[in-house]
């Protein structure tokens, strides 16, 4: 077994002729928190679907577990134990934040829907989405349609409905984007949590949200690896600065 669950080798994405990603080589070690930061522009976001399998790369490899990924859909990428939150666009409004994790739930059993006809099976998904939304500190709002959650809390949904599908490995695109200082102090705590024995890549704008989070860090500028370290080591660096400052 390696020690990092997830390469990059030369991973590079152009738009007509516009290099997005350039050349972006990284590892992520097996078991760590990984942050993937950068300012506007930098290329997170088409890593994050480069990684996720929604965009395919102009050049480059992707491997996961050992596995040269680059050819994969998203849903066998998956099947290996890569998953990506859940888009809050995916939350289903009109259920509610129980009915939400059972179904995914269910999908992660391969799309059948038995269980809608098997009350002991219902039950048993019941219980496991109540113990997901425990995790994720939903609890007191399983019975609550999902479409009326407050902000942080769909987030926080998203992440239970990430969990259901069991993975190895999460990929999860600034999951506190929009968010008050509360809440962002909250789902730190909870990717801290649901971290714990698996790995996590982490796409941020914000330095800070990495800073007590994440153990290695990625800076991205203009498409490029621009540092790599600790918190410590890039929040210092005056190439990051400099990025950040936009100068
Ligand atoms: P970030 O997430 O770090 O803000 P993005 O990955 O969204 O950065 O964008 C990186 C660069 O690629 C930007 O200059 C953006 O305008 C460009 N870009 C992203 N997606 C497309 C696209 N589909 N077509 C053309 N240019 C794109």
């Amino acid at each position: 077994m390696t020690d990092s669950i997830l390469e990059t080798i030369g991973l590079t994405k152009e738009f007509r002729g516009f290099v997005a990603v350039s050349d972006v080589s990284l590892k992520v070690r097996r078991g760590s928190i990984h942050g993937l930061i950068g300012p506007n522009g930098a290329g997170k976001t088409t890593c994050f679907n480069l990684l996720t399998k929604f965009l395919a790369p102009t050049r480059g490899q992707i491997k996961y577990d050992g596995r040269d990924i680059t050819g994969m859909k998203p849903a066998e990428v998956a099947r290996l134990g890569l998953v990506r939150s859940f888009q809050i666009s995916a939350v289903f409004p009109h259920l509610t934040v129980l009915e939400n994790v059972r179904v995914a739930l269910q999908r992660q059993r391969g799309g059948s829907f038995d269980f809608w006809r098997s009350d002991s099976l219902l039950r048993a998904f019941d219980d496991r989405a109540m113990e997901l939304l425990e995790d994720v500190g939903l609890t007191s709002y399983a019975r609550a349609n999902a479409g009326e959650l407050p902000y942080g809390r769909k987030r926080a949904l998203e992440i239970a409905t990430t969990l259901a599908l069991d993975p190895t490995m999460m990929l999860l695109d600034e999951p506190t984007a929009g968010m008050t200082h509360e809440d962002v102090d909250r789902i730190v705590a909870l990717v801290k949590r649901v971290s714990v024995g698996r790995t996590v890549l982490l796409v941020e704008h914000n330095l800070k949200v990495v800073s007590g989070l994440c153990d290695t860090i990625t800076v991205l500028a203009r498409g490029s690896v621009l540092a790599e370290g600790d918190y410590a080591a890039v929040s210092r660096n005056p190439d990051v600065i400099a990025a950040y400052l936009g100068t």
